[in-house]
């Protein structure tokens, strides 16, 4: 049985025991599964290797076969340094120089060895030299593993290595497992999805990523195994998806008097079409009887509020309570401003709960929620670490989701019988992460920005031209508009030589005499920050200069002009939520990105992103690309899984048929009980859903 064996252990594998094996485990490998699932980092294309020769210093990184002909541990004063000499033609030779390491390296290497070394050449003395390339060790021409023309090479680990543990083992315990035992693999996928997308037998894909035979026999393989990767996860989520649509919801009917109400009297302005069109998403899963669990997608200033309002409204015109969070102080604050403009002329009850609301104010506060006097209670996780209880809560709204743990999520969630929850969001993922993280729930998206928003024109200005922004500061307010002044920092480091908020405010208070310039930022107690953050709303003051405390859904449409101190050491999506507290009402705004003249490519690139577009579903797209998948999102608390060989930026159109492929089969056989997909479930079960979401990287 196939099974069997790919759960077998390593440690009786030819050329693994005892000690080895433990080094394997070390590094996650402990089944024949787990190393037959660890891919190769690169290969070696015999065809690509360059001639020592024909080595050039300063070039791209090359790679190089040759034979050792000298090897030499070099003392200095205080470090030693190990040198080899390769030559691959007579005569030809080149140095590789480590000088960490010796120990290990110089034990891994010896006269007469073929090795295969990578790295960028560069000058060394009056020579060209690779310092600490990669190098592996190959067989003699003409024997068994090394022979192909395209060889596998592996991710090391610090213990592997100590361990003696070369690319050159893996492909050898690797070929004896798959030239002894090899028949025993099996096709993992059902074969009707084999068939149908023309994908490469299971059988063949897994040998042949590990011994190619040719270019297009590895390109048909990784295809292949990463299709299976993506099939896998979704499948996943397909069934919690099922299982998702058995939870019973409440019902609750669209068209209720206070909605009505606040449709036709109250509502300052016409939705737009992704906001009608959202909202009839979610009035259709308020009357589905089943748990709504939907994203709300859409960029800063999109207006997901007003959506989130009426939702709330649908709730309780049907008799419910709704609990709407949001991830801090400001912004909990702020949502509760624009619902009492929205609720108070309906008469609503409604309460906001902070960290810094007053004991009283508490406890009237939890009595008319568990009385089901409030019917809204607006505010941060303090909703949820107060133990709050509530008479009937119908509706949890989480805004900025992104920013809770999924724990807290639950917690939310679990409050109340089953409450219907939507997300919110307002930073912009792109589908391909969508699918993979939310690929659960539903998504609704708002592009459609409010009518007459006008373009905001972003700028990268030099310290010298700072003279000619404060003027263009000027400009705006003599005109009655406001600005912000963003600074990175609460307080000056020296270290970091950065302008902090504090001495900033001093430096423009300075240059604008006569104009009210407040500062606010995280350290401030938030009874001051809330007083400062209502002058400016109301216009009594002109220039605002924070923190990154403003970042998140700051609604001030007067406010047209942002000034970013050290806009190098912001990242992308950090960027791109500052600048959308401009350009929320209908002049014209400019932002005014203040970098070092020296500055990495990195954040040169992410300055030049922010000044070609504002849409936010590029910038994240392209923050996704220059920072990888992993740190996009910051965490992996995220519960964005990590994969062996699928790549979430470049395998989108797989992820898509995998995806695909996936919910067909959950619909045709929804729990995998058909016999022809008994051995493929038993393979998911014990190899992807028992893992749960974490199927981890090794090394
Ligand atoms: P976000 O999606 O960032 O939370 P908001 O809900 O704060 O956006 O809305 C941004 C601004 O746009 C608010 O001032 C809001 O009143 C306004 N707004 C929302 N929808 C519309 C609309 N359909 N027409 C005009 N203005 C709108
Ligand atoms: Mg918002």
């Amino acid at each position: 049985m196939s099974l069997d064996f790919l759960q077998d252990s390593v440690q009786f594998l030819k050329g693994v025991g005892p000690h080895r094996s433990h080094a394997l485990a070390q590094s996650g490998i402990l089944s024949v599964h787990d190393l037959l699932s660890y891919y190769p980092r690169r290969y070696l294309d015999r065809t690509s290797v360059t001639r020592i020769a024909d080595v050039r210093a300063g070039s791209d990184p090359v790679t190089v076969i040759g034979t050792v002909v000298q090897t030499n541990v070099i003392p200095g004063r205080r470090t030693r340094r190990f040198e080899i000499t390769l030559e691959d033609e007579p005569g030809r030779r080149i140095k590789c120089v480590w000088f960490q390491g010796v120990a290990w390296v110089s034990k891994s290497m010896e006269l007469g060895h073929r090795l295969a070394v990578h790295g960028k050449p560069t000058k060394f003395g009056a020579s060209v030299s690779f310092s600490h390339p990669e190098f592996d060790r190959l067989d003699e021409e003409g024997t068994t593993l090394d022979t192909g023309r395209i060889i596998a090479l592996y991710p090391g680990t610090a213990l592997l290595e100590q361990s003696g543990f070369t690319s050159r083992s893996f492909r050898k315990i690797i070929y004896s497992l798959i030239k002894e035992r090899g028949t025993e693999l099996k096709e993992t996928l059902p074969q009707s999805v084999v068939q149908r997308l023309g994908l490469m037998d299971g059988r063949i894909a897994r040998r042949a990523i590990h011994f190619p035979k040719s270019q297009s026999e590895l390109d048909q393989a990784k295809n292949r195994l990463k299709f299976e990767e993506l099939f896998f996860f979704q499948l996943m989520l397909a069934s919690k998806r099922v299982d998702q649509t058995k939870i019973p919801g409440v019902v609750m009917p669209s068209g209720g008097a206070l909605e009505r109400r606040f449709l036709g009297d109250v509502l300052p302005f016409q939705l737009t079409g992704d906001q009608r069109k959202s909202l009839a998403d979610i009035r259709s899963d308020l009357v589905s009887g089943v748990q709504m669990n939907r994203l709300l997608q859409g960029d800063v200033g999109s207006g997901k509020t007003v959506v989130a309002a009426i939702s709330a409204l649908i709730a309780i015109d049907s008799g419910f309570q709704v609990a709407f969070m949001a991830p801090t102080e400001i912004l909990a604050e702020q949502h509760a401003r624009s619902l009492s403009a929205l609720f108070d002329p309906l008469g609503i009850q409604w309460a906001l709960l902070t960290g810094s609301t007053s004991a009283a104010d508490r406890k009237r506060l939890h009595e008319g929620l568990q009385s089901g006097m409030i019917k809204l209670i607006v505010g941060t996780h303090a909703i949820i670490q107060d133990k709050v209880e509530f008479q009937r809560l119908g509706l949890s709204i989480i805004d900025e989701q992104h920013r809770f743990g999924v724990l807290q999520r639950a917690e939310l969630t679990e409050k109340g019988e089953q409450p219907h929850v939507l997300l919110m969001t307002a930073t912009p993922i792109p589908r391909s992460l969508a699918l993979t993280l939310y690929g659960d729930i539903d998504v609704s998206i708002i592009r459609e920005l409010p009518p007459g928003r006008q373009p905001i024109k972003t700028k990268m200005v030099r310290e010298k031209e700072r003279d000619w922004v404060y003027a263009r500061m000027q400009e705006v307010i003599d005109n009655g508009g406001q600005c912000y002044v963003v600074y990175p920092l609460v307080e000056e480091s020296e270290k970091l030589d950065l302008k902090d908020a504090v001495s900033g405010h001093e430096l423009i208070s300075a240059q604008f005499p006569g104009v009210q310039v407040e500062l606010v930022h995280g350290r401030m107690k938030s009874s001051e920050k809330e007083a400062v953050m209502a002058r400016f709303i109301s216009g009594q003051s002109s220039i605002l200069v924070s923190t990154t405390v403003i970042e998140v859904g700051v609604d001030v449409p007067n406010a047209t002009f942002m000034m970013i101190e050290h806009a190098e050491r912001f990242g992308l999506s950090q960027l791109h939520q500052l600048r959308g507290r401009i350009g929320r009402g209908s002049k014209a705004s400019t932002c005014i990105l203040m970098a070092e003249f020296r500055q990495t490519e990195e954040s040169r690139k992410r300055l030049r992103a922010m000044e070609l577009t504002t849409d936010g579903f590029k910038i994240s797209e392209f923050d996704m690309e220059l920072r990888g998948i992993g740190d996009f999102f910051g965490t992996r608390q995220s519960g964005l899984p990590t994969f062996r060989i699928a790549n979430l930026i470049t395998d989108f159109t797989i992820l898509d048929q995998a995806r695909a492929a996936a919910f067909k089969l959950t619909e045709v056989d929804p729990g995998l009980t058909s016999p022809e997909h008994a051995e493929m479930k038993s393979y998911f079960q014990l190899f992807f859903e028992r893992k749960g979401l974490r199927l981890s990287r090794i090394g």
